[in-house]
């Protein structure tokens, strides 16, 4: 590289992290838009957040029974069984993960429930189950629902790109019912319907009384929150003294700053003009983003221009994984071997370190920002709960891409610290495994307990 080309290539970089970083100011004025869509949300007016009624409250730790749970995530599926103590644990026996196919999301219902019914179908041969018995099974179906009883809810609209025909406007449960039918499965009850975030904050209360707060952030991003019912708009007439968990759907919040590569992601999606949270903060779209910039580089002679080809391996849309963000971001070694093994695989040799340097601050700058962003999400909702923060909050995490990616809840919770000092001690972040799954069968089984109640 010439001396004047490696200088244009500094400035065109320390222009983008500009563009890219998040001051602290920037995070205030997003927690006070945070708290008007939310006021606008709950009280039923237009908003980006739509503040769905889950239903539901926390459970109280003393909830009991064997629990089979469906978590049908962006990416993956998940069927799990497993049993509630009674003493506040859960503990899972069997789990099984399929990754959904691209035409099952964008085929037909039918096609999708089919792919989910078989699915059980393995689950419950893989195991051994019994199928002369029947089992309630709670469902975590991470995407907008409006929910219209505990075991019901119609989908509002598809989003991480998933298109499947005819499941707008219809009831997830009775599509489910319908493909275990097909499949002649008839040992399964649904008994009742979850978002993932609800899941989350359910299955962590459980175990934790502090817990009031479910994010996730994996494929997509979104968070629910315990909330008075005095402030839900459509329920003010119950008991304004209790409470009920409300589901945000946080990932179509829309005051935000975007980028020209946020644009070119916003309008090759499935879904263009919704979702941008969850644009710039989900695992789904952090890789992307970054290919972007990675060939608006290139395109520049910027990086790898000692290699004629490198510009073949990343031409296609989702081609870099936020997952080969989290390999590219963890080389500590000295001379980034890892990334240097990783350009390798994919045909780019010869790489120099400046290369190699730069791909990793690519990678640091589109990451920090997805964790800034998140971690103003949070903080607005737990500024909200608590202004003073006068209580804990434990804030229940689940999803791949903060589980995986090196130091992410690291960065959200430096933020906490330099948004509230020592008062951020208050909020603790934890990673909830396989939560939004085991949220739901505790759920099933504060159905099956409140049904008890009535017969008896
Ligand atoms: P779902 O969102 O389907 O419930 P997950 O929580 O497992 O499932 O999230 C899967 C998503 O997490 C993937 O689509 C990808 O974007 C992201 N991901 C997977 N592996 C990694 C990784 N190593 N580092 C960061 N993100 C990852
Ligand atoms: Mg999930």
């Amino acid at each position: 590289m010439t001396q004047s080309s490696s200088v244009n290539c500094e400035k065109f970089l320390s222009d983008l992290e500009k563009a890219f970083s998040i001051s602290l100011n920037h995070i205030k004025v997003m927690i006070s838009q945070f708290h008007k869509e939310m006021k606008k949300g709950l009280s039923g007016h237009e908003s980006s957040l739509k503040m769905i009624p889950s239903l539901m409250d926390r459970p109280k730790g003393d909830e009991k029974g064997e629990f089979f749970a469906l978590d049908l995530g962006g990416t993956n599926f998940r069927v799990l069984a497993g049993k509630l103590d009674g003493k506040r644990k859960a503990i899972v026996s069997a789990v099984s993960k399929f990754a959904i196919p691209k035409k099952d999301m964008q085929g037909t219902g039918v096609q999708l429930f089919d792919f989910i019914a078989d699915g059980i179908d393995a689950f419950l041969t893989e195991n051994s189950i019994d199928r002369s018995k029947v089992y309630d099974l709670a469902f975590t179906f991470s995407f907008p629902v409006e929910q219209t009883s505990l075991a019901a809810g119609k989908l509002i609209v598809w989003t991480k790109g998933f298109t499947a025909k005819g499941v707008q406007g219809q009831d997830v449960v009775e599509l489910l019912n319908q493909a275990l039918e097909r499949k002649l499965i008839r040992c399964i009850n649904v008994t009742a319907l979850a978002n993932d975030t609800v899941g989350t904050l359910v299955a962590r209360s459980y175990a934790d009384p502090t817990c009031d707060m479910g994010v996730i952030m994996g494929t997509g991003t979104n968070a629910c929150y315990r909330e008075k019912l005095s402030n839900i708009q459509e329920l003010q007439s119950l008991n304004p003294k209790e409470h009920m968990i409300v589901n945000m759907e946080w990932g179509n919040f829309d005051k935000v700053r975007l980028t020209r590569y946020d644009r070119q992601v916003d309008e090759a999606s499935v879904n263009p003009g919704a979702m941008y949270l969850e644009k710039m903060v989900s695992g789904m779209y952090l890789g992307e983003i970054t290919r972007l910039i990675l060939m608006d580089l290139m395109k520049r002679d910027f990086i790898f221009i000692r290699n004629p080809d490198s510009a073949e391996p990343f031409q296609k849309k989702d081609s870099f994984k936020t997952g080969d963000m989290s390999l590219i971001e963890g080389d500590e070694t000295e001379n980034l071997h890892e990334i240097e093994r990783f350009l390798e695989n994919h045909g780019i040799s010869n790489v120099s370190l400046y290369d190699k340097t730069v791909l990793k601050r690519l990678c640091e700058m589109v990451s920090t920002r997805a964790a800034g962003l998140g971690a103003g999400a949070i903080s607005a909702v737990v500024s909200w709960m608590d202004p003073e923060l006068k209580d804990r909050h434990t804030v229940a995490v689940d999803g791949s891409l903060f589980e995986k990616y090196p130091g992410f809840g690291l960065k959200i919770e430096n933020t906490f610290k330099k948004l509230y000092g020592e008062k951020a001690e208050n909020i603790t972040l934890v990673h909830s495994k396989d939560g939004s799954g085991k949220g739901a069968a505790i759920m099933a089984a504060v159905a099956a307990s409140a049904a008890e109640m009535q017969k008896s």
